[in-house]
Protein backbone atom coordinates (compact mmCIF):
# COMPACT_ATOMS: atom_id res chain seq x y z
CA UNK A 1 0.00 0.00 0.00
CA UNK A 2 2.72 2.49 0.96
CA UNK A 3 4.79 1.40 -2.14
CA UNK A 4 1.83 2.48 -4.53
CA UNK A 5 1.21 5.60 -2.47
CA UNK A 6 4.97 6.29 -3.25
CA UNK A 7 4.96 5.36 -6.63
CA UNK A 8 2.12 7.33 -7.27
CA UNK A 9 4.07 10.31 -5.43
CA UNK A 10 6.71 9.96 -7.65
CA UNK A 11 4.54 10.01 -10.97
CA UNK A 12 2.84 13.44 -9.69
CA UNK A 13 6.24 14.72 -9.34
CA UNK A 14 7.21 13.58 -12.61
CA UNK A 15 4.34 15.13 -14.14
CA UNK A 16 4.69 17.86 -12.45
CA UNK A 17 8.70 18.53 -13.30
CA UNK A 18 7.69 17.92 -17.05
CA UNK A 19 5.08 20.67 -16.99
CA UNK A 20 7.51 22.64 -15.48
CA UNK A 21 10.20 21.87 -17.85
CA UNK A 22 7.68 22.63 -20.89
CA UNK A 23 6.51 25.42 -19.69
CA UNK A 24 9.97 26.71 -19.77
CA UNK A 25 10.67 25.39 -23.20
CA UNK A 26 7.89 27.03 -24.61
CA UNK A 27 8.66 30.33 -22.80
CA UNK A 28 12.31 30.49 -23.99
CA UNK A 29 12.92 33.21 -27.11
CA UNK A 30 15.57 31.26 -27.88
CA UNK A 31 15.54 27.44 -29.98
CA UNK A 32 16.12 25.00 -28.05
CA UNK A 33 16.96 21.30 -29.57
CA UNK A 34 18.13 17.90 -28.61
CA UNK A 35 19.83 15.54 -31.71
CA UNK A 36 20.87 11.93 -32.44
CA UNK A 37 23.37 10.75 -33.53
CA UNK A 38 22.05 10.97 -36.56
CA UNK A 39 21.69 14.69 -36.89
CA UNK A 40 18.30 14.72 -36.57
CA UNK A 41 15.96 16.05 -33.72
CA UNK A 42 14.48 14.62 -31.19
CA UNK A 43 13.15 17.38 -29.27
CA UNK A 44 12.78 20.75 -30.14
CA UNK A 45 10.78 23.72 -28.28
CA UNK A 46 8.05 26.13 -30.06
CA UNK A 47 10.53 29.01 -30.71
CA UNK A 48 13.16 26.56 -33.04
CA UNK A 49 9.97 25.02 -34.45
CA UNK A 50 8.93 28.68 -35.67
CA UNK A 51 12.46 30.21 -36.42
CA UNK A 52 12.84 27.38 -39.16
CA UNK A 53 9.36 28.22 -40.54
CA UNK A 54 7.63 25.04 -39.13
CA UNK A 55 4.07 25.31 -37.32
CA UNK A 56 5.06 23.00 -34.78
CA UNK A 57 8.11 21.16 -33.24
CA UNK A 58 6.33 17.98 -34.28
CA UNK A 59 6.03 19.05 -37.56
CA UNK A 60 9.76 20.00 -37.43
CA UNK A 61 11.11 16.70 -36.12
CA UNK A 62 8.67 14.48 -38.31
CA UNK A 63 9.76 16.30 -41.53
CA UNK A 64 13.50 17.41 -40.84
CA UNK A 65 15.17 14.44 -41.79
CA UNK A 66 18.38 15.83 -42.33
CA UNK A 67 19.67 18.80 -40.27
CA UNK A 68 23.30 19.75 -41.92
CA UNK A 69 21.32 19.74 -45.36
CA UNK A 70 17.45 20.99 -44.46
CA UNK A 71 18.82 23.45 -41.92
CA UNK A 72 22.13 24.92 -42.73
CA UNK A 73 22.30 27.47 -46.20
CA UNK A 74 25.48 26.32 -47.29
CA UNK A 75 27.19 22.92 -47.15
CA UNK A 76 30.33 24.97 -45.64
CA UNK A 77 28.90 26.37 -42.69
CA UNK A 78 27.16 22.55 -42.09
CA UNK A 79 30.52 20.95 -42.73
CA UNK A 80 31.75 24.12 -40.20
CA UNK A 81 29.10 23.39 -37.88
CA UNK A 82 29.70 19.86 -37.45
CA UNK A 83 33.57 19.86 -37.69
CA UNK A 84 34.05 22.12 -34.54
CA UNK A 85 31.55 20.12 -32.98
CA UNK A 86 33.29 16.42 -33.66
CA UNK A 87 36.98 18.59 -32.45
CA UNK A 88 36.15 20.67 -29.84
CA UNK A 89 32.67 18.52 -28.38
CA UNK A 90 30.89 21.94 -28.11
CA UNK A 91 30.33 25.05 -30.27
CA UNK A 92 30.28 28.61 -29.30
CA UNK A 93 29.03 31.67 -30.72
CA UNK A 94 28.84 30.19 -33.90
CA UNK A 95 27.56 32.42 -36.73
CA UNK A 96 25.51 31.08 -40.21
CA UNK A 97 22.79 31.51 -42.00
CA UNK A 98 19.91 28.83 -41.46
CA UNK A 99 17.08 27.87 -44.30
CA UNK A 100 13.79 28.22 -43.30
CA UNK A 101 11.05 25.39 -44.20
CA UNK A 102 10.10 27.98 -47.04
CA UNK A 103 13.63 28.40 -48.54
CA UNK A 104 13.82 32.01 -47.13
CA UNK A 105 17.01 32.48 -44.69
CA UNK A 106 17.93 34.08 -41.41
CA UNK A 107 21.24 35.05 -39.52
CA UNK A 108 21.63 33.02 -36.19
CA UNK A 109 23.91 32.73 -33.64
CA UNK A 110 24.49 28.76 -32.19
CA UNK A 111 25.44 26.81 -29.29
CA UNK A 112 25.71 23.01 -29.36
CA UNK A 113 27.34 20.32 -27.18
CA UNK A 114 27.44 16.92 -27.64
CA UNK A 115 26.09 14.55 -25.11
CA UNK A 116 27.13 11.02 -23.91
CA UNK A 117 25.87 8.11 -22.06
CA UNK A 118 27.06 6.75 -19.05
CA UNK A 119 28.80 4.59 -20.54
CA UNK A 120 30.77 7.03 -22.73
CA UNK A 121 29.30 6.34 -25.84
CA UNK A 122 28.06 9.43 -28.09
CA UNK A 123 24.18 10.44 -26.89
CA UNK A 124 23.62 13.25 -30.18
CA UNK A 125 23.74 16.69 -29.56
CA UNK A 126 21.96 19.34 -27.86
CA UNK A 127 21.97 23.27 -28.92
CA UNK A 128 20.40 26.67 -28.31
CA UNK A 129 20.00 28.88 -31.59
CA UNK A 130 19.17 32.53 -32.00
CA UNK A 131 17.69 34.63 -34.57
CA UNK A 132 20.08 37.58 -34.96
CA UNK A 133 18.65 39.21 -38.53
CA UNK A 134 18.05 41.74 -36.33
CA UNK A 135 21.49 42.54 -35.27
CA UNK A 136 22.98 41.61 -38.49
CA UNK A 137 21.13 44.32 -40.46
CA UNK A 138 21.95 46.90 -37.57
CA UNK A 139 25.49 45.54 -37.91
CA UNK A 140 25.34 45.99 -41.59
CA UNK A 141 23.71 49.54 -41.59
CA UNK A 142 26.42 50.61 -39.37
CA UNK A 143 29.35 49.73 -41.70
CA UNK A 144 28.05 51.06 -44.86
CA UNK A 145 27.40 54.45 -42.18
CA UNK A 146 31.02 54.17 -41.05
CA UNK A 147 32.28 53.60 -44.28
CA UNK A 148 30.18 56.69 -45.64
CA UNK A 149 31.54 58.83 -43.10
CA UNK A 150 35.25 57.86 -43.33
CA UNK A 151 34.53 58.99 -47.48
CA UNK A 152 32.98 62.06 -46.11
CA UNK A 153 35.81 63.08 -43.42
CA UNK A 154 38.17 62.51 -46.18
CA UNK A 155 36.82 63.73 -49.11
CA UNK A 156 36.60 67.36 -50.25
CA UNK A 157 33.10 68.81 -50.65
CA UNK A 158 33.45 71.00 -53.57
CA UNK A 159 35.64 68.94 -55.58
CA UNK A 160 35.05 64.90 -54.46
CA UNK A 161 39.27 64.58 -54.48
CA UNK A 162 40.92 63.84 -51.24
CA UNK A 163 40.40 66.59 -48.80
CA UNK A 164 43.03 68.25 -46.66
CA UNK A 165 43.01 65.53 -43.75
CA UNK A 166 43.44 62.88 -46.15
CA UNK A 167 46.67 64.75 -47.21
CA UNK A 168 48.47 65.37 -43.88
CA UNK A 169 47.40 61.76 -42.92
CA UNK A 170 48.64 60.30 -46.28
CA UNK A 171 51.93 62.42 -46.47
CA UNK A 172 52.46 61.27 -42.65
CA UNK A 173 52.21 57.91 -43.66
CA UNK A 174 53.89 57.60 -46.22
CA UNK A 175 57.03 59.80 -44.72
CA UNK A 176 57.23 57.06 -42.25
CA UNK A 177 57.26 54.17 -45.28
CA UNK A 178 59.16 55.26 -47.09
CA UNK A 179 61.68 56.33 -44.04
CA UNK A 180 61.87 52.98 -43.15
CA UNK A 181 62.79 51.73 -46.79
CA UNK A 182 64.84 54.93 -47.50
CA UNK A 183 63.20 55.23 -50.56
CA UNK A 184 62.77 59.09 -52.07
CA UNK A 185 59.81 60.92 -51.85
CA UNK A 186 58.20 64.28 -53.94
CA UNK A 187 55.26 66.54 -53.46
CA UNK A 188 54.04 68.70 -56.24
CA UNK A 189 52.22 71.98 -54.81
CA UNK A 190 49.92 73.67 -57.63
CA UNK A 191 48.27 76.51 -57.14
CA UNK A 192 45.50 78.52 -60.11
CA UNK A 193 47.02 81.58 -61.48
CA UNK A 194 45.25 84.78 -60.56
CA UNK A 195 42.34 83.25 -59.31
CA UNK A 196 41.17 86.09 -57.52
CA UNK A 197 40.41 88.14 -60.80
CA UNK A 198 39.11 84.97 -62.00
CA UNK A 199 36.65 84.72 -58.85
CA UNK A 200 36.09 89.04 -58.87
CA UNK A 201 34.83 88.28 -63.02
CA UNK A 202 33.53 85.09 -63.02
CA UNK A 203 31.31 84.60 -59.82
CA UNK A 204 31.92 82.73 -57.21
CA UNK A 205 29.59 79.80 -58.84
CA UNK A 206 32.19 80.02 -61.77
CA UNK A 207 35.38 79.79 -59.39
CA UNK A 208 34.13 76.36 -58.25
CA UNK A 209 32.88 75.14 -61.59
CA UNK A 210 36.48 75.71 -62.84
CA UNK A 211 38.41 74.15 -58.97
CA UNK A 212 35.96 71.06 -60.15
CA UNK A 213 37.74 70.86 -63.34
CA UNK A 214 41.03 71.43 -62.54
CA UNK A 215 41.17 69.11 -59.40
CA UNK A 216 39.51 66.19 -61.72
CA UNK A 217 42.38 67.29 -64.33
CA UNK A 218 45.26 66.89 -61.53
CA UNK A 219 43.76 63.66 -60.00
CA UNK A 220 43.42 62.31 -63.42
CA UNK A 221 47.49 62.73 -64.37
CA UNK A 222 48.10 60.59 -61.02
CA UNK A 223 48.36 57.27 -62.77
CA UNK A 224 50.53 55.27 -59.92
CA UNK A 225 48.27 53.20 -57.16
CA UNK A 226 50.36 55.33 -54.71
CA UNK A 227 50.04 59.25 -55.99
CA UNK A 228 47.80 61.00 -54.21
CA UNK A 229 45.99 64.33 -55.35
CA UNK A 230 44.38 66.27 -52.86
CA UNK A 231 42.86 69.94 -52.37
CA UNK A 232 45.44 71.79 -50.15
CA UNK A 233 43.21 74.64 -49.64
CA UNK A 234 41.64 77.63 -51.68
CA UNK A 235 42.71 77.15 -55.10
CA UNK A 236 46.01 75.82 -54.05
CA UNK A 237 46.39 71.79 -54.73
CA UNK A 238 49.35 68.71 -53.76
CA UNK A 239 50.22 65.29 -55.11
CA UNK A 240 51.93 62.79 -53.08
CA UNK A 241 54.50 60.71 -55.13
CA UNK A 242 55.78 57.82 -52.74
CA UNK A 243 58.90 56.09 -54.14
CA UNK A 244 59.31 58.57 -56.69
CA UNK A 245 62.90 60.70 -57.99
CA UNK A 246 62.76 63.98 -58.63
CA UNK A 247 63.09 64.02 -62.55
CA UNK A 248 60.24 61.81 -62.16
CA UNK A 249 58.07 63.93 -60.29
CA UNK A 250 58.78 66.92 -62.80
CA UNK A 251 57.43 65.08 -65.79
CA UNK A 252 54.32 64.60 -64.09
CA UNK A 253 54.41 67.90 -62.59
CA UNK A 254 55.18 69.65 -66.24
CA UNK A 255 52.23 66.72 -67.33
CA UNK A 256 49.78 68.82 -64.83
CA UNK A 257 50.82 71.51 -65.86
CA UNK A 258 49.93 71.18 -69.63
CA UNK A 259 46.83 69.69 -68.82
CA UNK A 260 45.21 72.40 -67.19
CA UNK A 261 45.89 74.65 -69.77
CA UNK A 262 44.85 72.00 -72.57
CA UNK A 263 41.17 72.20 -70.56
CA UNK A 264 41.10 76.08 -72.40
CA UNK A 265 38.99 77.20 -69.97
CA UNK A 266 38.59 81.10 -70.61
CA UNK A 267 40.48 83.28 -67.96
CA UNK A 268 40.58 87.13 -69.60
CA UNK A 269 41.25 88.76 -66.67
CA UNK A 270 45.10 86.39 -66.06
CA UNK A 271 48.13 87.88 -66.92
CA UNK A 272 50.26 84.89 -68.39
CA UNK A 273 47.41 83.71 -70.95
CA UNK A 274 43.86 83.61 -71.56
CA UNK A 275 42.98 80.48 -70.29
CA UNK A 276 43.34 79.61 -66.77
CA UNK A 277 46.75 78.09 -66.00
CA UNK A 278 48.53 76.78 -62.76
CA UNK A 279 52.03 77.25 -61.64
CA UNK A 280 53.87 74.41 -59.58
CA UNK A 281 56.13 73.72 -56.88
CA UNK A 282 57.74 70.36 -56.69
CA UNK A 283 60.50 69.25 -53.84
CA UNK A 284 62.23 65.83 -53.28
CA UNK A 285 63.79 64.33 -50.40
CA UNK A 286 64.63 61.34 -48.69
CA UNK A 287 62.48 60.63 -45.79
CA UNK A 288 64.41 60.76 -42.33
CA UNK A 289 63.90 60.27 -39.11
CA UNK A 290 65.19 63.68 -38.10
CA UNK A 291 63.16 65.54 -40.37
CA UNK A 292 59.19 65.90 -40.78
CA UNK A 293 56.85 65.91 -43.99
CA UNK A 294 56.87 69.77 -43.03
CA UNK A 295 60.14 70.49 -44.36
CA UNK A 296 58.99 68.77 -47.79
CA UNK A 297 55.64 71.27 -47.90
CA UNK A 298 57.89 74.30 -46.64
CA UNK A 299 60.47 72.78 -49.26
CA UNK A 300 57.64 73.09 -51.92
CA UNK A 301 55.66 76.12 -51.18
CA UNK A 302 59.00 78.43 -51.48
CA UNK A 303 59.71 76.11 -55.32
CA UNK A 304 55.98 77.48 -56.32
CA UNK A 305 56.69 80.67 -54.89
CA UNK A 306 59.62 80.23 -57.32
CA UNK A 307 57.31 79.46 -60.44
CA UNK A 308 55.49 82.36 -59.27
CA UNK A 309 58.25 84.86 -59.63
CA UNK A 310 59.60 83.67 -62.18
CA UNK A 311 56.24 84.27 -64.40
CA UNK A 312 53.56 81.69 -63.32
CA UNK A 313 52.25 78.59 -65.62
CA UNK A 314 55.56 77.07 -64.77
CA UNK A 315 57.13 74.53 -62.75
CA UNK A 316 59.91 75.09 -60.38
CA UNK A 317 61.59 72.15 -58.45
CA UNK A 318 64.01 72.59 -54.91
CA UNK A 319 65.47 70.02 -53.76
P1 LIG B 1 48.37 83.98 -57.85
O1 LIG B 1 48.51 83.91 -59.32
O2 LIG B 1 49.52 84.72 -57.22
O3 LIG B 1 48.14 82.69 -57.24
O4 LIG B 1 47.09 84.90 -57.59
P2 LIG B 1 45.69 84.46 -57.05
O5 LIG B 1 44.73 85.53 -57.41
O6 LIG B 1 45.33 83.09 -57.54
O7 LIG B 1 45.98 84.30 -55.52
P3 LIG B 1 45.19 84.63 -54.21
O8 LIG B 1 45.73 83.71 -53.18
O9 LIG B 1 45.29 86.12 -53.95
O10 LIG B 1 43.69 84.27 -54.53
C1 LIG B 1 43.17 83.04 -54.30
C2 LIG B 1 41.70 83.17 -54.57
O11 LIG B 1 41.09 81.88 -54.70
C3 LIG B 1 40.92 83.82 -53.47
C4 LIG B 1 39.54 83.35 -53.66
O12 LIG B 1 38.81 84.27 -54.41
C5 LIG B 1 39.71 82.05 -54.49
N1 LIG B 1 39.18 80.87 -53.79
C6 LIG B 1 39.73 80.19 -52.76
N2 LIG B 1 38.93 79.16 -52.40
C7 LIG B 1 37.86 79.19 -53.22
C8 LIG B 1 36.67 78.37 -53.37
O13 LIG B 1 36.44 77.41 -52.63
N3 LIG B 1 35.80 78.70 -54.33
C9 LIG B 1 36.03 79.78 -55.15
N4 LIG B 1 35.13 80.07 -56.10
N5 LIG B 1 37.12 80.55 -55.05
C10 LIG B 1 38.01 80.27 -54.11
MG1 LIG C 1 46.93 80.54 -53.48
MG1 LIG D 1 46.53 81.46 -57.01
Amino acid sequence: MVALTENIDAQNLIKELKQKIDDFLGFAPIGIYQAGNDGRFIMANPEMAWMLGYESPSQLINQMKDMASQMFDTIESAEKFFFHLFEAEQVRDFRCKLKKKNGGTFWSNSYAKRAFKKDGRPDGFYGFVMDISRTVRIEEALYDANAQLLRIATLDGLTQIPNRRKFDDYLNSEWRRNTRDCRPISLIMCDIDFFKPYNDHYGHQGGDETLRQVAQCIASNCRRPADLAARYGGEEFAVVLPDTVVDGALIVAENLRASVKSLKIPHEYSKVNSFVTVSVGVSTAIPNHKDSPKTLIEIADTALYQAKKLGRDRVFAKT
